[in-house]
């Protein structure tokens, strides 16, 4: 059969959420079924893909009718009715004559046709407010998937399914999907949902794995095996990257990869400003494997660890003593730096602690952070006793998550009492003066950062959390992503209240969201006051040659202005001159 690629370079723009440059071959999993290969056919052959189609139709029904009539000899009527339900979308006569008239006007591969006319229709049928129907789309990814394995492969020789390393091309990956992925074959990722402030995001960073999110609609179009390349800098997905292409990248991955070893010879040296300002830099992890790249990096401790990702193990938090045994390793790796371990923060996009009776309306305003904890008492004792116990192998504090205000400081740190004088009671030694930290990262919290400070150890930002509720821009919906803004004048006042608030009562004030690591920002955020930034250990020494760079009085005194400034676009503008001035090199 006459086969012609269809080859020529294209390129498809979303956001950059992980940097780096991946090239391989593109395994797509899009919604519930992949994309098969695509390829013209002449007008000879035109039949005979019909014929292909209808008898890839026909196995598919004779194996959903003996389905059924299994079930039905096991349990009856009932259960068998779904199959029947599948069976009629097969012989839906306006569907057939889509995927006909596509083979014949397109001049596209049976499989393909019926591929792309099924992805309309599922759009389609994803958009209707009517959440019965839209739960229906399962079961017809589910029949797709059937045609689709059912229509011969022998005609087409070329196409193998990529054992080998991978671009991963998928409608959305939640971030247990990220963390749980052969990271062994997978070059990077691109997904047509999602945003950079995502916890998937925030992982394919931590694991290093270049990755382009929020590609929108347009990459359904796009096959299995088409050779491409991830841009994680600028947020590209080019499919058949020509020579041209591919020359530029290859020596722009030369380029990085000689700063990165220039950097990493420098990431002992101290990260003070020129004119003497000292800042603490720290690692944020998720896993304990990520703890070799934190000694590696030169980080100053970890600024924060994510808990919760120990529910990737299992359906429920580990127990006590299996916890301990988690931060105990932690304390010790980085002993004698400090480790800030941060109390479950479930819900919103990442796992829930239990599953819910009925799904949130609005996830990231219900039951996550300190609210779960809070409402678990045995589950939050368990994890408050387990930091204890470990705080004897090394440096540990103790940050709560997502705290709205002092009531609930206080019902936690209540809590941690009891549980030291349990300990106590017990003779299990621990460090009683095991500093406690609030997150802030809820714009009441900001507020009140004056209340909160007399019963606070240090204040950490959550700045991915405190933009989303500042501006009302949910950090995970690419259709509001031109909206979430780092520097919204709204948001730099809330962290400079909070700075201020943390001098009043002594205590250093610190950022862990991703705007710590995002250069273009820290003369905004060492200007105003800020003492500590924590930041993934892959750009941790970036970040501490950039420190290195500024001048601390320059970077105060473009804060002030900042602080004047009437939009983001202002703010941006200001610290972009300083970042520009001092690290041109370190921006590209
Ligand atoms: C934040 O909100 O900025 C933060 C660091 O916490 P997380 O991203 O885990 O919600
Ligand atoms: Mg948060």
């Amino acid at each position: 059969m006459a086969k012609t690629a269809i080859d020529q370079e294209i390129t498809y723009r979303g956001i950059p959420a992980s940097p780096g440059i991946a090239i391989g071959p593109i395994h797509v999993i899009a919604r519930g079924f992949s994309a098969p290969e695509i390829y013209e056919i002449s007008e000879q052959d035109i039949g005979h893909e019909q014929e292909r189609f209808d008898e890839a139709v026909s196995a598919t029904k004779k194996q959903l009718t003996d389905l059924q009539e299994r079930l039905e000899s096991l349990s009856g009527n009932a259960d068998s009715e779904i199959f029947e339900a599948h069976v009629m979308l097969l012989e839906d006569k306006t569907l057939l004559e889509r995927v006909e008239k596509a083979i014949a006007t397109r001049q596209q591969n049976a499989e393909y046709a019926f591929y792309a006319v099924m992805q309309n229709f599922l759009e389609a049928m994803r958009r209707i407010p009517d959440p019965y129907l839209r739960e229906r789309t399962a079961d017809i990814e589910d029949v797709c998937q059937r045609v689709l394995r059912n229509f011969q492969v022998d005609e087409d020789p070329d196409y193998q399914p990529p054992e080998g390393k991978h671009i991963l091309l998928a409608y959305d990956l939640s971030p247990s999907d990220t963390a749980s992925m052969n990271r062994r074959h997978l070059l990077g990722f691109a997904t047509e949902q999602g945003s950079v402030n995502s916890h998937t995001a925030i992982l394919a960073r931590s694991f290093g794995i270049p990755a382009v999110v929020g590609l929108g609609a347009s990459v359904i179009q796009v096959t299995a095996l088409t050779p491409a390349l991830i841009d994680g800098y600028s947020g590209k997905l080019i499919l058949n990257p020509t020579e041209e292409t591919l020359g530029k990248y290859v020596a722009y991955m030369a380029k990085k990869e000689k700063q990165r070893t220039e950097l990493d010879a420098k990431r002992d040296e101290a990260t003070e400003t020129i004119d003497g300002r000292k800042l603490t830099l720290s690692a944020n992890i998720e896993f304990l494997e990520e703890l070799h790249q934190v000694k590696r990096s030169g980080a100053k401790g970890v600024g924060l660890y994510r808990t919760e990702f120990l529910l990737l193990n299992g359906s429920e938090m580990p127990d006590e003593s299996e916890q301990e045994q988690a931060y105990a390793r932690v304390a010790k790796e980085v002993a004698p730096e400090m480790v800030i371990v941060r109390t479950l923060d479930a819900g919103g996009d990442k796992l829930p602690v239990e599953p819910l009776t009925e799904p949130e309306p609005n996830p990231f305003l219900g039951w996550r952070g300190i609210r779960v904890s809070l409402s678990r008492p045995a589950m939050f004792r368990d994890q408050l006793r387990a930091i204890l116990r470990a705080s004897q192998s090394g440096k540990l504090a103790i940050m709560f998550p997502l705290v709205s205000g002092l009531t609930e400081l206080l019902q936690a740190k209540e809590v941690l009492k009891r549980c030291m004088d349990e300990l106590d009671s017990e003779g299990v030694p621990f460090d009683p003066d095991i500093p406690v930290g609030v997150m802030i990262e809820v714009p009441s919290a900001a507020i009140c950062a004056d209340l909160l400070a007399p019963h606070s150890d240090f204040f950490s930002i959550g700045t991915n959390d405190l933009i989303q509720y500042t501006v009302a821009v949910d950090r995970v919906n690419p259709h509001v992503a031109n909206l979430y803004k780092p520097t919204h004048p709204a948001v730099i006042r809330l962290i400079k209240q909070t700075v201020v608030a943390g001098d009043n009562c002594g205590i250093w004030t610190g950022v862990c969201g991703e705007m710590a690591g995002d250069i273009r920002l820290t003369p905004l955020l060492v200007g105003l006051g800020v003492e500590e930034l924590s930041v993934s250990p892959k750009i941790l020494p970036k970040v501490g040659q950039v420190i290195r760079s500024l001048d601390f009085s320059q970077c105060k005194d473009a804060a002030e202005e900042a602080l004047r400034q009437t939009n983001s676009r202002g703010v941006m503008d200001i610290t972009l001159s300083v970042a520009r001035q001092r690290y041109p090199d370190l921006l590209d």
